[in-house]
């Protein structure tokens, strides 16, 4: 059976008129889902009986389920079985100006990269639609509290699940529904180009941020294997095809590794690859982990990065932390848990 959380409005329209209902019923059922948060088609008594039946009868109202919780400072991290077994990561992050989540998109990643705990679980498969859009069910019903911003950052590489993320941002966007504004929702790739190719095609504007790391094809691609398939040369011209189609801002994550892509050649080479472009870069203190031996930049060495960048007007924030008093460092929970 489909689950309920994995039908776009527009495909519940069309399955209402083919069974010969009214298509606002779509809209009361997603109100019922989204806004009432009710548990069970037999609360939504707006709607007959005889129609409750039917739709208990078609569609599944399996949740997810919250294995794990911790708290930290200003963050919680979740960890949930799926229907099948399988576990995901999602972590909470609470700001001044909202709360944003970081949902996970697959179950595992392929991409490998060298840094990365996440990666060291190959993918077992993809996570469809409705399962990213409980995690920010669940968490709500945990917290009591809206959350504001998503970034599909957690788990997996959206674009190598492109259709599944995109009917989760539809379900997610939908006014009738959880309605979170396009504009507060960013999707992180490593540089997958058919992806992002696609992507710049897509309606609303739901921000693009790219997992860059490193501003050389050689050291890029010793740290992230795609890099081998989508070299830096084609990556930046797609990103600056996306720009000057879309208009929008592109972000270019760049975590700092102790001698590794810290230093002034680097900072260099990255402000020849972004100057004039409209694009801000985060950088990321490391998080380390115990699977890897790569450390974590000194601060005053992410910070000489940051000038160099900055007096070369290149706009650049380095990334508030918030993983540490948890393990919040992508796939870390999942593992110590297995
Ligand atoms: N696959 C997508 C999204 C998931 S990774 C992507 O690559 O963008 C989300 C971000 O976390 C990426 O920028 C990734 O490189 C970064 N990351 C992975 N491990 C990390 C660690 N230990 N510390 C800090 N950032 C990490």
């Amino acid at each position: 059976m489909r689950n309920i959380y994995d039908l776009t409005l527009e495909e519940l329209e069309q399955y209402f008129l083919q069974i010969g209902e009214k298509a606002f019923r779509a809209s009361q059922l997603y109100e019922g889902l989204y806004k009432k948060r009710f548990s069970s088609f037999y609360e939504m008594t707006n709607i007959s009986k005889d129609l409750r039946e039917k739709l208990t009868n078609t569609f599944s109202f399996y949740h997810i389920k919250l294995l794990v919780k911790q708290k930290g400072d200003n963050v919680n991290k979740y960890l949930f079985e799926l229907e099948d077994g399988n576990k995901i990561e999602s972590v909470l992050m609470f700001h001044n100006y909202g709360i944003s989540i970081c949902v996970s998109s697959q179950v595992g990643c392929n991409m490998t990269c060298a840094f990365c705990e996440s990666g060291r679980l190959k993918k077992v498969r993809d996570l469809l639609a409705y399962e990213i859009v409980q995690q920010i069910l669940t968490i709500e019903q945990d917290i009591q509290k809206r959350i504001t911003h998503v970034v599909v950052m957690g788990i997996g590489e959206p674009f190598d699940n492109y259709d599944n993320v995109m009917r989760f941002i539809k379900i997610i966007n939908c006014n009738k529904g959880i309605d979170i504004g396009s504009r507060h929702i960013t999707i992180s790739t490593c540089g997958v180009i058919p992806g992002i190719k696609k992507f710049m095609n897509e309606k609303g504007q739901v921000n693009l941020a790219i997992s860059l790391h490193a501003p050389n094809d050689t050291l890029r691609s010793k740290l992230m294997p795609i890099n081998r398939a989508y070299k830096l040369d084609e990556l930046m011209k797609t990103i600056n095809e996306y720009i000057r189609k879309t208009n929008r801002r592109v972000t270019f994550e760049y975590i700092m590794l102790e001698g590794i892509n810290d230093s002034e050649k680097e900072a260099n080479e990255l402000i020849n690859l972004l100057k004039g472009m409209n694009c801000y870069v985060n950088l990321i203190p490391y998080n380390e982990t115990e699977n890897t031996s790569f450390k974590r930049t000194k601060e005053w060495k992410i910070l000489k990065f940051y000038d160099i960048l900055k007096s070369n007007k290149i706009n650049v924030t380095i990334r508030k932390e918030f993983g540490g008093s948890v393990d919040a460092a992508c796939g870390q929970l999942r593992a110590k848990t297995e």
